[in-house]
């Protein structure tokens, strides 16, 4: 090869490998009713994040109860009158979130649709509910009444209405893995409205650090910090969507039982675990449980641990966590379980 001519090919070379390892900006969506960024680091490229972003909102088109015109939304409007055919993801996020409920005997129970209407907590019309609407919303509630039949689904009772709130991000967290898997991507940080899932680890041998907002101040600073890799981080606490009447605040995790926003002495639950929507749907449930049988449920659980913060500053965590943990607030303590 002339002097000249490896010159160039050489150039070419360096220019292109660099093109190639240039890392594109996370990209940031509203979707799922909230502010979801991906950021795929130096294997970000334009045509993934908009591969990874349409999944999103298709799944929004699917299960989301705001929508007449999605699977969820026809589902619960044919609700007393007809079965619905429904889409696969549907009936796995459907099936996955009564597995919850049986397990918790409803404290988790995704036909809470009509309670969540009621309270309205996240829209401009929240307001505490007069004492019949919530007896009339705890009447529709039952998970044990959702029939499935193949891919139908059918609610029983005239008004019953599904609601995957407290999952069906967790499911959209799993699902982008996949398409990252599907491109050989193994490193990643999905932030679906605080429903975060970091897949691989931050560099070879060296864990990301996730923070734990303060769960008593809304866009707080993190309390502490904990390295993990290839884990789903999920928390549920009072302060993510609520509303404040007559010097009262009311949250969005309801009680199945009163109808009311759960009253415990929890501020906010973290699960881990490699499977996101697990973690959504237990971070929901636990949080329901509250700290006694909510640690007892997660205890017995293979793969997943859990924080509770309660509202004496304590924070509570499963054995996998000991040692990990550095507060960075000295308010909060960790005590032992
Ligand atoms: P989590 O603790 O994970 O879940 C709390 C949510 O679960 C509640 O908001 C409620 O929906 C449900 N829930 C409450 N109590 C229980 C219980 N006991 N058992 C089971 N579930 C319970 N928000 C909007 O404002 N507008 C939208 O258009 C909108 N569309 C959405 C579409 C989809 C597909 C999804 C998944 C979410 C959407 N959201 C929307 C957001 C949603 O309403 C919740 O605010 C959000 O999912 C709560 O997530 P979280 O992680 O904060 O809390
Ligand atoms: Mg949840």
């Amino acid at each position: 090869m002339k002097p000249l001519l490896l010159f160039f090919t050489i150039t070419f070379s360096v220019v292109f490998l660099s093109t190639c390892t240039m890392e594109i900006p996370p990209r940031t969506e509203f979707v799922l009713g909230t502010v979801c960024t991906v950021n795929l680091y130096e294997k970000g490229t334009e045509a993934i994040y908009t591969e990874i972003f349409a999944r999103l909102h298709a799944l929004e088109s699917i299960l989301s109860a705001n929508d007449d015109e999605s699977n969820i939304g026809k589902i619960n409007a044919s609700a007393g009158i007809a079965s619905v055919e429904a889409k696969q993801e549907t009936i796995t996020v459907l099936q996955e979130a009564i597995k919850y409920a049986t397990a918790s005997n409803g404290a988790f129970d995704p036909t809470i649709g009509p309670l969540v209407k009621a309270w309205n907590i996240g829209t401009d019309y929240a307001a505490v509910p007069s004492k019949n609407s919530i007896q009339k919303a705890l009447s529709l509630i039952g998970y044990q009444n959702v029939k499935i039949t193949g891919n139908l689904i059918y609610l029983p009772k005239k008004g019953m209405k599904l609601d995957f709130g407290g999952i069906a991000k967790g499911y959209a967290a799993d699902e982008i893995v996949k398409i990252l898997v599907s491109h050989k991507i193994h490193k990643a940080i999905i932030d679906l409205g605080g429903n975060i899932y970091a897949l691989g680890e931050k560099a070879p041998g060296k864990s990301w650090s996730i923070g734990i907002r303060n769960p008593e101040k809304i866009d707080g600073e993190s309390i502490l910090n904990l390295p993990i890799k290839n884990l789903s981080i999920v928390t549920s606490g009072i302060y993510e969507r609520f509303f404040e009447q007559d010097g009262k605040r009311y949250h969005h995790i309801l009680d199945t039982k009163t109808g009311y926003p759960v009253e415990n002495e929890l501020l906010s639950v973290t699960i881990f675990s490699a499977n996101s929507m697990q973690a959504d749907a237990l971070s929901t449930t636990v949080f329901v449980l509250g700290p006694v049988l909510g640690l007892q449920f997660v205890d017995g659980l293979k793969n997943v641990e859990a924080l509770f913060i309660n509202k004496n500053h304590e924070i509570q965590i499963t054995s996998g966590l000991r040692g990990l943990i550095k507060i960075t607030d000295p308010t909060y303590k960790i005590i032992t379980q």
